[in-house]
């Protein structure tokens, strides 16, 4: 399979294939891209919060422009959604054509994408795994195969496991694993089967914080 290399980062089709804690680093922030090693002291960004490439007395940030500012917020969203920047300029787009606030419905429509659901699920340890779990084709929308991560699911949706998958290894790990996990309000999850439902479109109040909506907007503004 062809690999494209963008700006330092790799590309295996549509997706970033490079480490991921190397664009944390590259942030300076955590983005929780690998799940649970995210929470340990093994994360390097906890090690020693330096951007990759060259000595540790070189690599003191400069003063950073507003420009820098804002593309470094732009990036810690596409990041941690996983969403190559053609894609993300698309949701952008889509963003600006709904009345309220622009940077709050790009998220909400990140928030709807269908790997970050399995991800909010707790199926997934992270999205990036949950990418994976859609793209092999384990996952149902309303009794239908759908192994689109980018499809954005509606109020009412049914996300279920397919009935072949319930057999792997996987599947048994996860659905013992899942009991300890918070799903957020506009989801709800039946643990018995595993079956997860869109209650209503995730709103203000269940957006990540963290980003400055702000910054995205103006970054794309000039
Ligand atoms: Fe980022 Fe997680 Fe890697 Fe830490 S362990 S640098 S939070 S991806």
């Amino acid at each position: 399979m062809a690999v494209v290399r963008k700006g330092g980062e790799e590309y295996k089709m549509a997706r970033y294939t490079g480490p991921s804690c190397r664009l944390c680093r590259r942030l300076g922030d955590k983005l929780m891209l690998k799940g649970e090693r995210c929470s340990t002291p093994k994360c390097p960004v906890e090690k020693r919060n330096t951007p990759p490439g060259g000595r540790p007395t070189t690599r003191r940030r400069r003063g950073i422009s507003d420009r820098g500012l804002q593309l470094r917020e732009k990036q810690k969203v596409r990041f941690s959604y996983g969403v190559l920047e053609r894609q993300f300029r698309r949701f952008f787009a889509e963003a600006k054509k709904s009345p309220s606030a622009t940077g709050e419905n790009l998220l909400i429509l990140l928030e709807r994408r269908l790997d970050n659901v399995v991800y909010r699920l707790g199926f997934a340890d992270s999205r990036a795994q949950a990418r994976q779990i859609v793209g092999h084709g384990h996952i149902n929308i309303n009794d239908r195969k759908t192994d689109i991560p980018s499809c954005l699911v509606k109020s009412g949706d049914v996300i279920k496991w397919r009935e072949a998958s319930k057999k792997t290894e996987y599947y048994k790990r996860v659905a013992e694993e899942v009991e300890g996990k918070i799903i957020p309000n506009w989801l709800s999850l039946d643990k018995e089967s595993m079956t997860g439902k869109v209650l209503n479109l995730p709103g203000k109040d269940d957006i990540e914080a963290g980003f400055s909506q702000q910054a995205i907007v103006a970054y794309y503004s000039r």
